[in-house]
């Protein structure tokens, strides 16, 4: 039987559950991320790095709440706080201490982080990010690199894996005060030097994409050193990459400290939230002046620091503070990753598993890997990682995957503390048997 139809005859309830959504959701879902053809599967309960379909089946999850779940599904530590919080209830509509605890976290594990504004989403802290700092660079202009994803408002959707270089929708004056550019330094002083009016730059710190793209080495601290130079603000989004990569994130290992830095996943403990953090003198723009009369930058938000993202929070990043959580992640995902490099060795196929920290991607193209080990995306040349797997032959992985039990995240996934060796080696055996199937069908 083919791989589509194994899908189909194995997952009912989730195709009768995606003909209904379909009727009220376009597309049937309700993040771009989460379309599949023929039909996604529908998700009943999780627990620690597994997941219950609406057709019983037990997954192995690498998709780990879009990288919000370092700890894994329902971890006690953040369960607990957070049911604790439910009965005292979930808006007070007013300040209240956990909100004074989380911020503190965050500048204890963030080092560029002195103040702290918290939001509902990446989205709000990329949008409140990019506001600050042209407030504090005067000049209203944004440089953004080619891919790098920033969540889906009108400044940054552009050149992202979900927007086109001109996406419908954006208006054109917002789309010519963002500059997209590659990730090069000779590119970006040409750039800045030509366009006096950019103040700013944002830069994914993984590289596009959750690392798909990668970044040279030395980019981000070459960066830093060029944007302390000219006066610009230097936004790193961490939004993946904070409390993953390392306690403090990319900025911590890389010992790069931007102006500004996007947060969320991670920080809210699985809950939606998110963070603008930097450097006091720029965060004080949304401060109150003292004369009441001089302007301030705006920024209301009824779920900012909502009581139960914020004790959710403060606990996952206290469990997280030690660096524990991290290491277990990435060394199970290099485990992963150099499984995947032998099997495609023995099979004969071009591609590579790569990534950083706990994060991999799957690249089925180009030369087939030179040694069985994990490979770390500046390991990848940038237009092999650019063109990526063919589409139709990414869709039948995922789908092949899914028949023997284990969920991917779109070209990759996401590996949390929990994932046991058992789980790596049980996905392991699917990943062969997902070649074999694949290559029986022609794809690879
Ligand atoms: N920045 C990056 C690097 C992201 O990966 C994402 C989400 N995947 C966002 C921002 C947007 O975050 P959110 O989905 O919470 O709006």
């Amino acid at each position: 039987m083919g791989i589509e139809q194994e899908y189909v005859d194995r997952n009912p309830r989730s195709a009768a559950l995606y003909a209904e959504a379909s009727i009220r959701l376009p597309s049937g879902v309700t993040h771009d991320a989460r379309y599949q053809r023929p039909f996604p599967i529908y998700v009943d309960h999780a627990r620690g790095a597994h997941k219950w379909d609406v057709d019983g089946h037990e997954l192995i999850d690498y998709v780990m709440g879009h990288g919000s779940l370092l700890l894994g599904h329902n971890h006690p530590v953040v369960l607990e706080a957070a049911a604790a919080q439910l009965q005292k209830g979930t808006h007070y509509g007013a300040s209240h201490e956990a909100e004074i605890r989380w911020a503190e976290a965050v500048c204890d594990l963030v080092p560029s982080a002195e103040m702290v504004r918290f939001t509902s989403s990446g989205t709000e802290a990329t949008l409140m990010a990019l506001r600050l700092a042209r407030v504090a660079s005067g000049r209203p202009s944004i440089l953004k690199f080619e891919r790098h994803f920033h969540g889906w408002h009108d400044y940054v959707i552009s050149s992202s894996s979900y927007g086109a270089a001109t996406p419908p929708g954006v208006p054109e004056t917002t789309l010519e005060s963002v500059v997209v550019v590659e990730p090069a330094m000779h590119t970006v002083r040409e750039t800045v030097a030509a366009r006096p009016d950019i103040g700013t730059v944002i830069v994914e710190a993984s590289g596009a994409g959750m690392g798909a793209i990668p970044l040279a080495p030395g980019f981000l601290r070459e960066l830093r050193e060029f944007t302390a130079q000219q006066g610009l603000v230097m936004v790193m989004d961490e939004v993946v990459t904070g409390f993953r990569w390392s306690p403090g994130g990319v900025q911590q290992v890389e010992g790069v400290t931007p102006d500004l830095t996007a947060l969320a996943k991670i920080l809210a403990g699985g809950f939606p939230g998110g963070a603008v953090a930097g450097r006091a003198d720029i965060m004080e723009r949304l401060s109150f002046p003292a004369d009441r009369k001089s302007s301030k930058v705006g920024h209301p938000g009824t779920f900012n620091a909502n009581p139960l993202s914020a004790v959710a929070g403060h606990a996952a990043l206290r469990q997280v503070a030690d660096g524990e959580a991290q290491r277990l992640a990435t060394s199970s995902a290099r485990t992963l990753q150099a499984g995947m490099n032998q099997a495609l060795r023995e099979f004969g196929i071009p591609g590579h598993a790569y990534g950083d920290a706990s994060v991999f991607r799957l690249l089925l193209a180009g030369q087939e890997p030179p040694e069985g080990r994990a490979y770390n995306s500046s390991e990848i040349p940038v237009a092999l990682a650019m063109a990526g797997t063919p589409p139709e032959t990414q869709r039948l992985l995922n789908l092949a995957m899914l028949n023997g039990g284990v969920q991917y995240f779109g070209n990759g996934g996401i590996v949390s503390c929990v994932h046991s060796a058992a789980d790596i080696a049980h996905t392991l055996d699917v990943w062969r048997t997902t070649l074999a199937a694949l290559r029986a069908e022609g794809h690879l």
